[in-house]
């Protein structure tokens, strides 16, 4: 029996519909949730992504704002981003990746306060996900880990395997697995017998960029397959790092490229910028409590 598919449009659709009601409830309260989004440079992929970033917080109800150069200097950046940090009306901010050369990334993460850093990349946030406090979970993961969530996936002693051991995907998706109670194995591109790993895998994550690497021999019958990869095939269509038709003869549950994975990540941009600004709401009123 084929693969059922995990359908990320629709369990977007359900997750955005609570972010735009918890929205609406703080915009009551005179506190509308806002995230700024800012791009530097021309590449076409970067611009479509930060365009349904702010679409999505639109049709959210919230506030955005979206930021965009053609040519800046790190420092113009790092000033840009100092303002935004004390800027109330923004709970989140965003700097689309990657960034040009001339700028360094690393810096301009580690400027982005920690409390509005929705991305989650900010090094005191990728070690509140290590010691088992984040304030935030970088989207795509925290994504996967709601997939899994809703499919009631036992994921306590399951063991996952992840393909791909990146700051912004594998790595946080190892810890949040771990957290979840898997045994996890990491694989990156210098592991050998990739094979070996993945057919013992439960729930099977993989985030390498590399269309068709995991195909039907690779994976273990009834397992969980999670396609984070998205690439381009040679008709210039989006696909993902797993050959969907071969695996979906042998994966019990299995996410589709487009329509899995990808729009799981828009929402959780969503989700961790509301979850910004209710903190936000909830200090001003113990701040206001404490003033009486
Ligand atoms: P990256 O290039 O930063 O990291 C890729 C990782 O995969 C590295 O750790 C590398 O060692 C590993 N890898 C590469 N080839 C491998 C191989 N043959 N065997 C085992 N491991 C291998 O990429 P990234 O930013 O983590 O993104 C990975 C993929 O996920 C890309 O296709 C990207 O476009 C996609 N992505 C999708 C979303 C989404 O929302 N759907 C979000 C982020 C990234």
């Amino acid at each position: 029996m084929p693969a059922q598919l995990i359908d990320g449009k629709l369990l977007s659709q359900q997750l955005r519909a609570d972010v735009a009601r918890r929205a609406a409830e703080l915009k009551a309260q005179g506190q509308r949730p806002g995230l700024a989004v800012i791009i530097v440079g021309s590449d076409p992929a970067s611009h479509v992504y930060v365009r349904n970033k702010v679409a999505a917080c639109a049709d959210a109800g919230m506030h955005s704002v979206l930021e965009q150069y053609g040519a800046i200097s790190q420092q113009q950046l790092l000033d840009r981003i100092a303002s935004l940090n004390a800027d109330p009306r923004i709970h989140g901010i965003l700097v689309q990746l990657p960034l040009p050369p001339h700028i360094d990334a690393q810096a301009v993460i580690a400027a982005i306060a920690a409390e509005k850093d929705v991305d989650g990349f900010h090094v005191s946030n990728a070690g509140g996900l290590m010691t088992g406090q984040p304030l935030f979970r970088p989207c795509t993961p925290y994504g996967v880990m709601k997939m899994l969530e809703a499919m009631d996936y036992p994921l306590r002693g399951a063991h996952a395997v992840i393909v791909g051991a990146s700051n912004i995907v594998g790595k946080p998706q190892a810890m949040l697995l771990l957290a979840a109670g898997a045994t996890i194995t990491v694989c990156n591109s210098n592991t050998r017998g990739l094979a070996q790993h993945t057919r013992q895998a439960d729930v099977l994550v993989v985030a390498a960029g590399r269309r068709r690497l995991i195909t039907a021999d690779m994976v273990k019958p009834g397992a969980v397959v999670i396609d984070v990869g998205m690439n381009r095939d040679d008709d210039g269509r989006l696909c993902g790092d797993v050959d969907y038709d071969g695996v979906r003869e042998v994966a019990g549950h299995l996410t589709p490229v487009p329509g899995g994975v990808g729009p799981m990540t828009i929402t959780m941009l969503l989700v961790n910028t509301i979850e910004a600004a209710e903190r936000r709401a909830a200090q001003l009123q113990a701040t206001a409590v404490d003033c009486l």
